[in-house]
């Protein structure tokens, strides 16, 4: 009945200057996965370590 994989979206969120740069979607079947991705942050324009934020 339930689907085996439930998505939601979520904010790649940036560590430094916390400016949310991204949206995505995540399979949360097997709890809140916490990643942690380098990604380019538009604010400072560089490089930065962000992070998942559930809405
Ligand atoms: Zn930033």
């Amino acid at each position: 009945m339930a689907k085996k994989s439930k998505r939601e979206y979520v904010w790649l969120e940036c560590s430094e200057c916390n400016a949310r740069n991204y949206r995505t979607e995540v399979s949360v079947a097997e709890g809140a996965p916490k990643l942690e991705l380098k990604k380019f942050c538009k604010a400072e324009r560089k490089r930065t370590v962000h992070k998942l934020r559930r809405k």
